[in-house]
Parts: structure tokens; C-alpha cells; sequence
């Protein structure tokens, strides 16, 4: 198949159509209308053997690649609208496409976003995503807004995606619903757009966890120039994760291993019950994991109310 008959049967119509693009694929650019909103704009790459293995199923790199553009502009309070699309493909696969662009597009559809361009070439397996987003203007949430006195929420469950990602490394043993829904989390991450959404109002800053619950709490205290106490007993992480081991590094591996796409939020504490009110009918469990204090030295509470120095990376974040 050339080019750009790969181009017209697969890519020239994905997502659902969005109100703000003009002019979407097949000219040398799309056109998108003016508006009154701010435009968000987000970038993420997915690249073979790098995040996701050989052989990996088209249809959740398809799903991913939008999943996670999606889970920043969740972050950042935005309304999905657009993407682009840039594919390198090692060999002309029909196969692989067709899949891929049913991943792609069952998201996108999902999420009112329009597929509007993008680049097709031969090369080593990757993605890349661009996406825009629209946000009320002033109204984008930032990762620099946490301020002394906030409480820190996370959205759902930490470390799932990690525990599915440790199965296929053979380091931990799952298996059943436990084992399915963890390989779901990983290959297939759902947004947090319509939660971020409904709860935009009252999130002063936030950050989506991709990188891991420690490494991204710690780039908002960073950018909020402030420190957080994180109390270990209320992270929600599952029965799958207690039991696999009561190991220290248990711990350690699920607040560090990423790819959950969850969202870190600090909010006033007094809005809690509204927060977890608006919520609710998105099935979104939200808990409180701990506070946003002055300073810089972050601590995690231990169950036994041991506080040790949280740091982004580093053996010793839970201190021995
Ligand atoms: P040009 O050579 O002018 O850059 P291309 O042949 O690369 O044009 O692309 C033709 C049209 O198809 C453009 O509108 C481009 O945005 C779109 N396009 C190419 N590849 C993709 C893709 N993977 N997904 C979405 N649109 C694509
Ligand atoms: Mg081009």
C-alpha cells in the first residue's frame, strides 16, 4: 500500500467531529476556528521496545498513545478537541494500522477529540501525539499551584499498571481479575478528562502520574516551591499490592513505577466533601494522602508514624 492510500483509508476520518476544526486531514495543514478559550496544547511519544515490548497488541499502543496526551490535558483542566498524528512504521503492515486506528479512534470518539493531520514514514516502531485542548481562559489547572495548607488527593488507584508491568518482568506472581484488570490499567489507561472536569473549580494545581506517585508529587512541590507530607497508611493502593510482599521495596516499586494516570490534586481541605461529592457519579474514588506544608523537606509517614525524607529517587526514600 503507498503512502497516501495508507493515509486516506486509515487516517483521514478518526475521532468524532469537533466544532473547532475547520479544516482537518488531507491539505498541507488544518485550520482550526477562532475562539474564545485558551488552547492547552500536550505532546507524548511512544517508541517500540522503549514503552510498550514487541509485539505489543496496535490496538493498545492506538488506545495508549491518545490515553495518556489525554491525561495531561486532564491535568491541566483542558476540553479534548484535537490531535495530530506522526506514525513510523518499519514495514508497510496493514494489519498493524487497521488495529492501531481502532485503538485510536474508540478513544477519541470517547472524548470528543478529531484527528486533524499528522506524518506517515518508514522507520523503527513509534507514535507520537500532539493534542489540544480547550480551558476557560485563566481557568488551566498548573502543577505550580499547590500552596502551604492544601490537602493532596489522588484520584482511583496507585500501582497497578506497575504490578502488570513487574508480572511481564517476571519479578511479581499475579494472576485471575487481579492479573487482568492490572494488564488493563497498563495497556489500556483511561483519563481522568470527565473527573478533572467536573472537579476544575477546586483544583488549585495539579499533575497526572506518569512517571510514579514520588517522582511526580515531587515535581509539583517543585514547582509550587513547597513540601508535602504523604502519610503511607492512606495511599490507595490494592489488596494485590499488600500481598504480593510485605517486602519494604513493595512499597517502594509501586510509588515509583508510573503509567497509573491518575491525578495528584491539592485542593482546600474544606472542599473534600464537595470534591468527593462531584465524583461520585463518575465512579472516581478520591482520597486524601496528606498535605502540602512550607519548607522544602518532604516526608512520608509510616504506619508507625516513623517520618522519613521524600525524595524523588534514591534507595533510601523510605529510610530503613
Ligand atoms: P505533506 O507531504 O504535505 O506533509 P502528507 O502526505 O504527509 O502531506 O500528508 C497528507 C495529509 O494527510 C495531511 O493533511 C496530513 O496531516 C495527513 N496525515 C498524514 N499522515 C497522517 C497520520 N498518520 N494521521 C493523520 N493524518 C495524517
Ligand atoms: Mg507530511
Amino acid at each position: 500500500m503507498s503512502e497516501f492510500s495508507l493515509i486516506k483509508k486509515y487516517f483521514s476520518q478518526v475521532g468524532s467531529k469537533n466544532p473547532l476544526v475547520k479544516l482537518g486531514v488531507g491539505d498541507d495543514g488544518a485550520i482550526l476556528h477562532p475562539c474564545d478559550q485558551e488552547q492547552v496544547i500536550v505532546m507524548d511519544t511512544m517508541v517500540e521496545d522503549v514503552h510498550f515490548i514487541k509485539g505489543a497488541h496496535a490496538h493498545d499502543v492506538g488506545h495508549k498513545i491518545l490515553a495518556v496526551n489525554l491525561s495531561d490535558l486532564a491535568a491541566m483542566g483542558a476540553t479534548p478537541a484535537w490531535a495530530t498524528l506522526a506514525v513510523s512504521l518499519p514495514e508497510d503492515n496493514e494489519k498493524w494500522v487497521a488495529e492501531f486506528v481502532k485503538g485510536f479512534g474508540n478513544i477519541a470518539t470517547l472524548y470528543g477529540v478529531q484527528l486533524i493531520g499528522g506524518d506517515t514514514t518508514r522507520g523503527p516502531l513509534s507514535v507520537t501525539v500532539t493534542a489540544g485542548g480547550l480551558v476557560p481562559p485563566g481557568k488551566a489547572v498548573l502543577r505550580s499551584g499547590a500552596k502551604a495548607g492544601h490537602a493532596l488527593y489522588v484520584t482511583g488507584i496507585i500501582g497497578e499498571a506497575g504490578l502488570a508491568l513487574g508480572f511481564r518482568q517476571n519479578r511479581f506472581q499475579l494472576s485471575g481479575q487481579v492479573l487482568s484488570r492490572c494488564i488493563q490499567r497498563f495497556d489500556r489507561p483511561i483519563p481522568r478528562v470527565k473527573e478533572a472536569l467536573a472537579i476544575r473549580h477546586l483544583m488549585h494545581g495539579a499533575i497526572d502520574i506518569s512517571d510514579g506517585l514520588l517522582a511526580d508529587l515531587v515535581h509539583m512541590t517543585e514547582a509550587s516551591q513547597c513540601a508535602v507530607r504523604l502519610y503511607e497508611d492512606k495511599l490507595p493502593i490494592t489488596g494485590a499490592a499488600n500481598a504480593m510482599s510485605k517486602a519494604e521495596d513493595a512499597l517502594d516499586f509501586i510509588l515509583s513505577c508510573g503509567d497509573d494516570y491518575e491525578l495528584l490534586i491539592a485542593a482546600e481541605p474544606e472542599s473534600e466533601a464537595e470534591l468527593k461529592a462531584l465524583l461520585a457519579p463518575l465512579q472516581c474514588n478520591l482520597q486524601r494522602v496528606g498535605e502540602f506544608v512550607a519548607g522544602k523537606d518532604s516526608v512520608l509517614v509510616k504506619r508507625d508514624q516513623r517520618e522519613v525524607p521524600l525524595v524523588a529517587r534514591g534507595y533510601d526514600h523510605f529510610g530503613q
